[in-house]
Order: C-alpha cells, then structure tokens, then sequence
C-alpha cells in the first residue's frame, strides 16, 4: 500500500490540478460572457475558439509542469535510484481541438436554443460544456505527463487512480481496479468532462496501491459477485448511486 507521504503528495498535486482547472474554468465563463454575441453567434465564435484553443495549450503545459514536479518529488520520496529524464508530452492535434470545442461551445449553444432555451440560457449551459472540455484538454497536460514517464521510466512500475472524495461510478469503479502496471503500456487515463481524477506514480508493487482503491476494490467484489461484464458495472452504477443519495 502507497506511504502516506506518497499519497500525501499524490493528493497534494491532484488539489493543484482542480484549482488549475477552476482557473481555466472561470476564464471560458468569463470569456464567453465578454465576447460570445448571442445575436451573432456563428460570426463572434471562431475569434473566440482561437483563444480557447489558446488557452487550452498554455494551460495543457502548467498542467505538465505541475505534474513532472510532482512527479520527481514522488520518485524522491520513494527513494528511487538513478536519473530520469522526463518525456515530452504530445501536442494537441489541432483539428481534435477545433471538433471539441465547436462541440461543446457553438454546437451546444444552438442545441440549446433549438430545444427552446431563451440566448442567456443557452450561453449559460455552452460555458457549463466549454469549461467541461476545454479543462478535461488542459490535466491531459498533467496526466498524459505522468503516464509517459511512467512508460519511460525504467524504474517505475505502474500508477493508480487518484479520484476526489466524491467521484462519479465510472470513476470509482476505474479506482477500484488499482494499479495498472507498465507492462500494459498501451493503457489510457480515461478521463471524462469535469473529472477531477489524476494518476499517481508508483515504483514498487507493494506500494502501487492507494488505500481509496483497496477500499473500493474490496466494494466491488462484494457487490458484483457472481457478475461480470456489464451486468456487473450495471450493479456497480446502481449501487454507487444509492450509496450517493443516502
Ligand atoms: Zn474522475
């Protein structure tokens, strides 16, 4: 099981990527508010999507940065040997970014506004899926970082989901899974809009696991015994939701 200090920083660096997103967050809001012509729309969005895209690149790398310094205090803590150098994040493919964010900004306001919801309303609801995307684009800065060096580290062996305290199914049932070790080196973080999860790194096996996710895991096998495949997740949904309501 993951050290304290190893969850310690884990979770240290997760609180700084949320408030890196609620930055990001809080800027889209306010540019959309500033610059989105509810009368003109189609006209005013292309000026505004350079400047989302903009900001979702600047921002991918501070969401990069944050995780490699993460990342060498960890490797650190643990005591690792050796030097690692860390790995070079991909760009984001421009045209990934232009369908995602027509997708979430122009495409749901006029989905908005087509479903009968008054200019304000529908500018309200783009900024809820632009914040949503253009965030998710920015911590697969930091994520995509920590799953590279995981891969290029010669002594690393895998990483963890970290979830907040209050994660959705899917994430949690993710969590409870554990560790995926670098052998499967082709695994992804899946991650969705206003996800709040980060992964954390690990260099041995008895410490590749967080306590959150032996918690989780010991959840799920209880309550999906007996089930696989989508009936369990189907269980799982079920009962993450009602334990969320109660
Ligand atoms: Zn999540």
């Amino acid at each position: 099981m993951a050290s304290p200090q190893a969850e310690r920083l884990a979770e240290q660096h997760r609180v700084q990527q949320v408030a890196l997103r609620a930055g990001v967050s809080r800027d889209v809001v306010a540019l959309l508010r500033d610059l989105f012509d509810v009368e003109n729309a189609d006209r005013t969005w292309p000026a505004i999507r350079s400047i989302l895209a903009a900001i979702a690149v600047q921002q991918r790398g501070t969401s990069a940065t944050l995780a490699n310094t993460y990342y060498g205090q960890a490797r650190a803590e643990a005591d690792v040997s050796g030097a690692f150098l860390p790995i070079n994040p991909a760009a984001l493919a421009e045209e990934l970014l232009k369908v995602v964010l027509d997708a979430t900004g122009i495409a749901a306001f006029k989905r908005a506004i087509a479903l009968g919801r008054t200019p304000e309303e529908a500018l309200q609801i783009a900024g809820v899926t632009l914040s949503g995307s253009v965030s998710r684009l920015v911590l697969s800065g930091g994520r995509d970082q920590i799953l590279g060096n995981v891969r290029e580290d010669r002594q690393a062996v895998g990483w963890a989901r970290l979830t907040d305290a209050d994660p959705c199914a899917f994430c949690s049932m993710l969590a409870s899974r554990g560790p995926v070790y670098r052998s499967k080196q082709t695994a992804k973080f899946e991650a969705h809009d206003h996800c709040a999860c980060m992964p954390v790194a690990a260099w041995s096996r008895d410490e590749a696991w967080l306590n959150h996710s032996r918690d989780l895991y010991e959840q799920w096998q209880d309550i999906t015994q007996g089930q696989s495949g989508a009936d369990a997740r189907r269980a799982w949904r079920r009962h993450w939701d009602n334990r969320k309501g109660a």
